[in-house]
């Protein structure tokens, strides 16, 4: 089955939403400008909570063929939880998709994969696509090699899940983030392979066919098509480079 690739930026703690709305302009500019075939590539921004409504509004205004979606949700739908976004709220605002369980986000606010995989059934239950991050750090690697962690995230991660449901997951080796050091394309599509693994034994090869596994950490210009070579590999979750309006127009167009 034919999987429509598809580049995510993943803006993190960065632009306010007067910010956004310039990036998100010259975005689309610059990628109608070089003739960008959206039927190619799904192209996604994911901006902080408080970029989303005009984000929204500027997508759906100028009709935009750009998707957005939020970098974390609530695995509750409402009620006494103090600076939580519920995936109503995100549904509300046509979000597409929705990060569930970042590495930072498991770092530095301790999420564990029950809460992920509570997450991602929260996401479900409001319509929106989960992208599932998974990723083992250096430590991690050193100890159980490459695939073990990131297998055993996903599998918890998909507890809730049934087939039929969609979701996106993203291979985000840690030690990679941020660091300039991405992993190499044969690195990525041996962990994306036995993610595909886990979708085939736990939703069944129909969906293991269709979900798209993205690699993402330190993805640029100069490495996405080697990437995208990889026959388990679907696309990039991208942050730094998200950032720069070139750097990420070209990641976009990675076939030229
Ligand atoms: P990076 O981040 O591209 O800056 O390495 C990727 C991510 O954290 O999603």
């Amino acid at each position: 089955m034919a999987r429509t690739p598809f580049i995510a930026g993943n803006w993190k703690m960065n632009l306010d939403h007067l910010q956004a709305i310039a990036f998100v302009q010259k975005l689309a500019w610059t990628l109608q400008d070089k003739n960008h075939d959206f039927s190619d590539v799904e192209v996604a921004v994911f901006p902080p909570f408080t970029d989303l409504r005009s984000v929204q509004t500027l997508i759906a205004g100028d009709k935009l063929e750009l998707k957005f979606g939020a970098q974390d949700l609530s695995a509750h739908d409402s009620g006494a939880y103090t600076g939580e976004i519920s995936g109503a709220f995100l549904a509300a605002l046509d979000a597409a998709y929705v990060i569930i369980g970042h590495s930072e986000r498991r770092q530095y606010h301790g999420e564990s994969d029950e809460l992920v995989s509570s997450k991602v059934a929260a996401a479900h239950r409001h319509g929106i696509v989960p992208v599932i991050c998974v990723g083992e750090t250096a430590d991690d690697l050193e100890q159980h090699g490459p695939s073990a962690v990131p297998v055993a995230q996903l599998r918890t991660a998909l507890e809730g899940v049934v087939a039929g449901e969609e979701i996106v997951v993203a291979y985000e080796p840690v030690w990679a983030i941020g660091s300039g050091q991405a992993a190499t394309s044969a690195q990525a599509q041996q962990v994306c392979e036995a993610l595909r693994g886990v979708l085939a034994e736990v939703l069944g090869d129909e969906a293991a066919a269709s979900t798209r596994i993205l690699y993402g950490g330190s993805v640029k210009a100069n490495n996405i098509a080697g990437f995208l070579k990889e026959p388990d590999v679907d696309g990039a979750l991208v942050g730094g480079a998200s950032l720069q309006l070139e750097e990420f127009a070209s990641i976009v167009r990675f076939k030229s």
